[in-house]
């Protein structure tokens, strides 16, 4: 499985280099948030039957889930598919996205977020989750 996400920057000349630092961090975050939507897709495609019986699939649309990542929010655009000998529907990401357990967040962001709630004040801890990673979780979410 490969995936390949390219990234070219545009940086003004007369940026500082903390300046410049944060642009290639932001735009690091977003290389990594269009890598991982890539990864989904291209693990979906190693994936080609029915999971139930085995049999040809077929395209049947798209569904949206949003993660919260230690790099951001991220739009997971997953397949959804029907089988054409059982019918029986099915998103091959679901069993991906298992370990979520219907959660938003990923298990990074939540290792994180325990830290950073354990060291500050919600809020506090949450603008620095967003400095620091890219991470967009709020500070109720890091309360609970
Ligand atoms: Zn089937």
């Amino acid at each position: 499985m490969q995936i390949q996400v390219s990234l070219s920057l545009e940086i003004n000349a007369n940026a500082t280099f903390s300046e410049m630092e944060a642009q290639i961090q932001e735009a690091g975050h977003r290389w990594m948030r269009e890598a991982l939507i890539k990864t989904v897709r291209a693990w979906e495609g190693t994936r080609p039957f029915c999971r139930r019986c085995g049999g040809a699939i077929r395209t049947e649309g798209t569904t949206r889930r949003t993660i919260l990542t230690l790099f951001g929010q991220v739009q997971v655009v997953r397949r959804r598919f029907r089988c054409q000998s059982c019918h029986h529907r099915f998103c091959p990401s679901a069993d991906l996205l298992q370990e979520l357990h219907f959660s938003r967040v990923t298990e990074g962001l939540r290792e994180a977020a325990i830290l950073a709630g354990a060291s500050w004040p919600y809020r506090h801890a949450a603008a620095t989750l967003k400095r620091l990673s890219g991470a967009e979780i709020s500070a109720e979410e890091i309360r609970s």
